[in-house]
């Protein structure tokens, strides 16, 4: 299958969220999106990081501007989630467990593995609360997605001088995603994210990032 055979095969909860990590990429944010969907396949919400930008949300320009956070701060006060999926590109941080478990959202599904900051493992039987909304999680995503979903934030620090321990540790615990993302780099979309839409970043990435092993 070809990069747009592939794209188009995507269920929707992933295209949503992979438009939202790009858009983020684009705009000098850390690569990350998401989506809220309904069980009847409907368009709840979307969400992306914001972290360096302003606008557009109340936690823009803050360490909060979490992609699943602002996924979920559009979910109704007065309702049920346990029936929502969060889809997310990348394994969610131990603030955005927190939000989860909060909106009491049932199921979290994520693309990429984030071995510094991932917190899908979370032991969450510490309280009545935590015990009772733990939602039921699946990922990583297996394949050229997921691959995709966990090199792009590596591409974003590799360019900026940010967070350089994250590179570093990720360096050592996963050295074939590291150069991975250095092979992504040199490709002209991930260059300038802003001239080029996601599809013709997924079709130069493909080579790569479906021979990856
Ligand atoms: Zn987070």
């Amino acid at each position: 299958m070809d990069a747009l055979a592939a794209w188009d095969a995507l269920d929707m909860g992933w295209k949503a969220a992979f438009q939202q990590a790009w858009k983020s990429f684009g705009k000098g944010s850390f690569p990350v999106g998401s989506s809220l969907f309904a069980p009847n396949g409907m368009l709840i919400a979307v969400g992306r990081n914001r972290i360096f930008e302003t606008g557009g949300d109340p936690l823009a320009g803050s360490l909060l501007a979490h992609a699943e956070v602002g996924a979920l701060s559009r979910l109704s006060t007065d309702e049920r989630h346990d029936d929502v999926t969060l889809f997310t590109t990348l394994e969610p941080c131990v603030f955005c467990m927190g939000a989860i478990v909060l909106c009491r959202v049932g199921t979290v599904r994520y693309a990429g593995s984030d071995s510094y900051g991932g917190a899908a493992k979370l032991p969450l039987d510490i309280n009545a609360q935590t015990a009772r909304y733990e939602p039921a999680i699946d990922g990583p995503l297996d394949g050229p997605f997921g691959r995709l979903a966990a090199a792009l934030p590596l591409v974003y620090l590799a360019r900026s001088d940010r967070w350089t321990r994250v590179l570093d540790h990720v360096r050592e615990s996963d050295p074939d995603l590291v150069d991975l993302a250095g092979d992504l780099e040199a490709l002209a979309p991930f260059q300038d994210p802003r001239f080029f839409p996601i599809a013709k970043a997924l079709e130069e990435a493909w080579p790569f990032i479906s021979s990856f092993e």
